[in-house]
């Protein structure tokens, strides 16, 4: 039998892992890459004699495809992708590729902000007990995974990226973090674009499968309020009562699964802020789905490392905490990064900016911000929309600088906090990067 044609474009961890999987499962595989292939893939492909080429698309061999994934960096707007849809030719993501190759029980994990984060700590709950992987956005890819672990579950973290290009993909547990506007570029600019694309995680679920979210996310509430999902609902929320799902009861999080309730102190919790409460609360409600032991459940959410990045205490000096919060690449991530300051905050900001609003940081930076440092190349907007609110604000191009600055302004008992609120890439590779020149930085103080 003639072998089918799976064409990959983008020589990345996803492209690289489907072409994996995908000569494992018969198919003739060519990797196409604009950009150039890492050399650590390169070798990947040379090795298991995998076709590729970078640097350029060769359309026939492209069109000629039974099947093609796109990469989650790869636009549709690209004409290469135009044409390919024209053709008529299947397009698909990475996880919709793999996932036909698993009979794995999946938690995808999606929004906006947090995904790393509660991914991250699902798996932490769930490998107490369970033999479970990994995937999605972090390390090895899923593809890649299912070729050569087979873990029976897996934790996804998926972007909508890798949601647009779903057909059967069915979580049996879905989660729905939170839905801010970002990435709108790739959505001609239209919220709702984006909306819909996040709520695909739900679009195959039956009512057998249960889809988490935040119901204190208007965004969500209402799409969910004008649109059928079929799956079994467990919303989570801090500020009402939920009776099937999870909720803040003062200073414990409550979850009940069919009458089964746990109840754990957020006192105990090992990270910090108030969307690390939520994030908590998605995570343990999967746990708690999956049978884990409550028990463990707590000890688990207790020792947490958290993620390198993410409000990461980096080291006291003088009594003065350092935080690297460098993958705060939105406005969101640093309202709750502000918001979870407890002490007097110098605060270093600014970046390549994404169309930012600061309008609802301001409430924070004038309880909280004693000094603003603007680390970008172009200050302007910083300046203008905080320039009134603090006594210090000053600009750098430079990381050492900032942290140095920081430094002399800082007294004992207050903190300093890199929450950038935009992208890396005037000054920087990229988020982490800038996080680790931050920590280099300060342990050199
Ligand atoms: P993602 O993988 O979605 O980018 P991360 O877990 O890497 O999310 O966190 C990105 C940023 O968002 C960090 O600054 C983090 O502190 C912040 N963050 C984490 N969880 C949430 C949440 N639930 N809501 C808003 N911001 C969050």
């Amino acid at each position: 039998m003639k072998k089918e044609k799976l064409v990959i474009l983008g020589g990345g961890e996803s492209g690289v892992g489907t072409a994996l999987l995908g000569k494992e499962k018969g198919y003739e595989v060519f990797v196409s890459d604009k950009g150039i292939i890492k050399e650590k893939y390169k070798e990947v492909l040379l090795h298991n004699e995998i076709e590729f080429e970078d640097g350029q698309h060769t359309e026939t061999k492209i069109l000629s495809a039974d099947l093609v994934m796109k990469s989650p960096g790869i636009p549709d707007k690209a004409a290469l992708v135009k044409q390919i849809r024209a053709e008529g030719i299947k397009v698909i993501s990475e996880i919709e590729f793999a996932s036909n190759f698993t009979e794995a029980t999946i938690v995808a994990i999606t929004g906006s902000n947090g995904k790393t984060t509660t991914a991250s700590l699902t798996y932490h709950l769930l490998k107490q007990e369970l033999n479970v992987g990994l995937a999605g956005n972090i390390g090895d890819s899923f593809a890649k995974q299912i070729l050569e672990k087979n873990h029976p579950n897996y934790v996804l973290e998926v972007s909508s990226f890798q949601l647009d290009d779903i057909v059967k993909f069915q979580p049996k547990i879905a989660v729905l973090l939170n839905i801010t506007p970002d990435h709108l570029d790739r959505y001609d600019y239209v919220f709702e674009n984006y909306i819909a694309s996040k709520f695909r995680i739900a679009e195959n679920q039956t009512k057998e499968d249960y889809f988490i979210y935040d119901a204190d996310d208007e965004v969500i509430e209402s799409w969910l309020q004008q649109h059928s999902v079929q799956s079994t609902l467990l919303p989570f929320s801090l500020t009402k009562q939920i009776d099937n799902g999870a909720y803040l009861d003062q200073n414990n999080i409550k979850i009940t699964i069919d009458n089964n309730q746990i109840i754990m102190p957020t006192a105990n919790l090992a990270l910090e802020g108030k969307h690390n409460i939520k994030n908590a609360m998605a995570a343990s409600t999967v746990a708690h789905l999956l049978k884990i032991r409550k028990q463990t459940i707590r000890e688990s959410l207790e020792n947490f490392q958290g993620v390198e990045h993410r409000l990461e205490h980096v080291l006291k000096i003088n009594k003065v905490q350092y935080i690297n919060d460098s993958k705060a690449t939105n406005v969101n991530a640093t309202y709750y990064a502000l918001e979870s300051m407890d002490a007097p905050t110098v605060w270093i900001v600014g970046g390549q900016d994404k169309g930012n609003d600061y309008q609802e940081l301001f409430q924070f930076v004038n309880e909280k911000v004693k000094a603003i440092i603007c680390l970008g190349v172009d200050n302007e907007k910083l300046l203008k929309n905080f320039g009134n609110m603090v006594d210090i604000i000053v600009e750098t191009q430079y990381m050492t600088e900032a942290v140095k600055i920081a430094y002399k302004i800082a007294k004992s008992g207050d903190n300093v906090l890199l929450s950038p609120a935009c992208a890396s890439f005037d000054l920087f590779e990229n988020y982490e990067d800038r996080g680790r020149q931050f920590k280099d930085a300060v342990r050199n103080l």
